[in-house]
């Protein structure tokens, strides 16, 4: 799927959080490092400080023993002793000479056992700086944990000792020392021997506190830095949350909107692929939304959407959803395992919707897709992985654009039918106008005749459209198209141009010519000179008025009456005869008839459909025609295609009949025929 809520919610996702987390991670590292660095550095600093001035001490010691060797003075030994530091002789291949003034010649190399320690030590020299210490690793880096541990055993041994040798006692009682033991060599005898004294290395506890202490302040910074970037980036996380939410939530009903939806019903989509389980979606209207709205006001408009939005997610199961759209449509996903169960579903919510509220019922309507059911272009069924939401909702729409003819409550599935349909009107779109310029659009005329003598008393113009693209196209495909996008004005200009040219043409050839009739569309009676282009176009042609007729449909009086009076007013006037179309066919139009000056009345053709044996039917054509007759109108019945319809309206005394008993719409060439008298015998049907 790629949407662009789907693109600006992943947007969103990425850069808050991850930023801010990687912020915190690296900044925490950094901010360690550095911690680990300093205390080091500052170890090392005292370390080293410390290891000066018993380098001094036991430089000063070996400059002692130097002299004492160079004056030979046999009490040197005692001398070193009385200096009361562990000292030792190493000659330079590694015998060891003397330790603590005892002439301990050995030929072990460089280990020693020191009394006081009661175990072997090894010592190392440390060739640059000349330092000499014992341990195993040859190294004179300090181990920041091993230190802390050594100085905290040193200090609890200094705590609990009951100080028993001379040097603890000096320790305890001058400077409160800790010892390390560190082995200084410094070279005696013009470089042949070593004198090696033990380094009272030590670290007072002053020092000791000032690196704990920094250490624990340097602790403290590091948590107070990371608890404000950790603080940061929480704000961040609950930033981010609360815009996840902003941007799914619905500014009107504050339930889910149309970007969650996508996103939320995408992966449901994903997950779910059991063939016993499919999902429909569906595009719910609440229809007298716009009216309630005026009614009341926007904000209580509203807020019954919202009331709605709630009903409607409390009828969603587990794995369902639904959203808020657009105006008062809503979208739902509903999970569904039998066509006829679902469309039960959505009426019970309808009926439960539309009785909400107490003063009102409302209505909705319902378009359903079902999801994956309609094949892919190669035939297979779509899978669910591949549904486009957007699409599907389109179609849900789309199905529900169906009931939109009338505002009732209802329900309208989804099918191929309607994207042929649709596609269908895009083509008529596409190619109107070029159609309309090279005359695409031809007049068919259909005769009226007498019922009773079977003349020729007139003819309606009907439009047919022969296309190089689609072939012949009957009007019922395409009028209703025009008549929605508007261009069926042109189209009215167009037939009333050329019948009135055909008439002319006609006149001039001395043909028997009668009034024909041409519609005019609803749609154009809002042009408020509509009769003076009439009268223009009908004397462009030279046609005498009289052989020009205007039909309006009974749709046309539900408009703005007193403007449609004025037009019918004027066109008698210019002398055209104005008849009512479709007269009964579901319009109450008897109050029109009342006001308007109409010269014709047409009875639909559907009063002559269906059973009409039972009589019913006759008496209102029958009442219908005395009607006509006493308004000084002449009656047009329409569609009638059997001979006891003829023989009844003659009875009745209809004055015209249209219909296929006598004759289909025909080509112009075919009308001469019939104008000039070439009566074939009635079309039987
Ligand atoms: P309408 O104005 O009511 O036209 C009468 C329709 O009834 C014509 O259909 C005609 O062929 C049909 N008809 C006549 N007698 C019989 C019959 O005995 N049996 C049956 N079954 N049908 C009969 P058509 O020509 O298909 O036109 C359909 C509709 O298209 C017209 O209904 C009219 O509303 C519209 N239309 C056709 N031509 C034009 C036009 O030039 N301009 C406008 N605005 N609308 C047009
Ligand atoms: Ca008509
Ligand atoms: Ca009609």
């Amino acid at each position: 799927m790629s949407n662009k809520s789907e693109k600006r919610y992943r947007k969103i996702k990425r850069t808050s959080i991850w930023s801010s987390i990687l912020e915190f991670v690296l900044f925490s590292v950094a901010a360690a490092v550095m911690l680990a660095v300093a205390i080091q550095i500052f170890a090392s600093y005292i370390i080293d400080s410390k290891m000066i001035s018993e380098y001094e001490r036991i430089e000063y010691m070996a400059r002692l023993y130097d002299n004492g060797l160079k004056n030979k003075d046999e009490n040197i030994y005692n001398l070193l002793v009385e200096e009361g530091h562990d000292y030792m002789i190493v000659s330079d291949d590694g015998k060891l000479l003397h330790i603590n003034g005892e002439n301990t010649i050995s030929d072990q190399s460089g280990t020693v056992r020191l009394s006081e320690y009661g175990e072997d030590v090894l010592v190392y020299r440390d060739k640059e700086r000349g330092f000499v210490y014992p341990g195993s690793n040859g190294r004179l880096g300090l181990d920041f944990m091993a230190f802390r541990e050594w100085i905290a055993s040193e200090d609890d041994a200094y705590d609990n000792d009951t100080a028993d040798s001379d040097i603890e006692k000096a320790y305890e009682i001058h400077t409160k020392m800790i010892q390390l033991p560190i082995w200084i060599s410094v070279d005696v005898d013009g470089g042949s021997k070593h004198f090696i004294g033990k380094a009272v290395f030590s670290v007072n506890r002053h020092d000791t506190r000032i690196l704990t202490y920094l250490t624990i302040a340097m602790a403290a910074l590091l948590v107070i830095i990371l608890i404000t970037m950790l603080a940061a980036a929480i704000k961040n996380v609950v930033r981010q949350k609360r815009m996840i939410n902003l941007f799914f939530t619905d500014i009107v009903t504050d339930g889910h909107n149309w970007s969650w939806f996508l996103i939320k019903g995408d992966k449901m989509l994903r997950k779910r692929s059991s063939a016993k389980h499919k999902f429909a979606l569906i595009s719910l209207s609440f229809v007298n939304y716009r009216n309630y709205c005026v009614c009341h006001s926007v904000a209580e408009g509203e807020a019954l959407l919202c009331r709605i939005n709630d009903l409607i997610e409390k009828n969603t199961k587990k794995n369902e959803i639904c959203a808020h759209t657009t105006s008062a449509s809503f979208a739902l996903m509903l999970r569904y395992s039998d066509k006829a169960e679902l469309e039960r579903r959505i009426k019970k919510l309808i009926e439960s919707l539309s009785l909400m509220d107490e003063d009102h019922r409302f209505n909705f309507q319902a378009g359903v897709a079902l999801i994956g059911e309609d094949a892919g272009e190669d035939g297979k069924r779509i899978h669910n992985r591949d549904v486009d939401l957007d699409t599907e909702y389109n179609n849900a729409s789309a199905a529900k654009a169906t009931l939109s003819a009338s505002d009732d409550s209802g329900i309208a599935f989804f099918d191929t039918k309607l994207i042929e349909e649709q596609q269908w009107l895009d083509k008529v779109q596409e190619k109107q106008q070029s159609a309309l310029d090279n005359e695409e659009f031809v007049v068919y005329y259909q005769p009226k005749y007498d019922p009773r003598d079977t003349k020729l008393m007139g003819a309606e113009a009907l439009i047919r459209w022969d296309s190089p693209d689609f072939g012949f196209v009957p009007p019922g495909k395409f009028i209703p198209i025009f008549e929605k996008n508007g261009f069926i004005t042109k189209i009215d200009h167009y037939m009333l141009k050329h019948v009135a040219a055909d008439q002319k043409a006609w006149l001039d050839a001395g043909y028997n010519c009668v009034p024909v009739s041409v519609n005019v569309s609803r749609a154009h009676f809002i042009e408020s000179d509509l009769a003076e282009q009439i009268r223009d176009i009908v004397d462009e042609a030279g046609t005498p008025h009289e052989y020009i007729e205007i039909e309006l449909t009974e749709s046309a009086f539900f408009d703005d009456k007193k403007a449609l009076l004025n037009t019918i007013g004027r066109l008698k006037d210019y002398g055209f005869a104005v008849s009512m179309d479709d007269f009964g066919s579901g319009y109450s139009s008897l109050n029109s008839l009342k006001d308007m000056p109409l010269d014709v009345l047409k009875l639909d053709a559907e009063f002559f459909r269906g059973d009409t044996t039972d009589g019913r039917g006759e008496i209102v054509v029958s009442e219908a025609i005395k009607l006509g007759k006493q308004l000084n109108m002449r009656i047009v019945a329409e569609g009638v295609e059997v001979k006891e319809q003829v023989d009844f309206l003659a009875k009745e005394g209809c004055d015209m009949i249209q219909g296929y008993y006598f004759a289909k719409p025909m080509a112009g060439d075919d009308f001469v025929k019939k104008m000039q008298g070439v009566i074939e015998k009635p079309e039987s049907v």
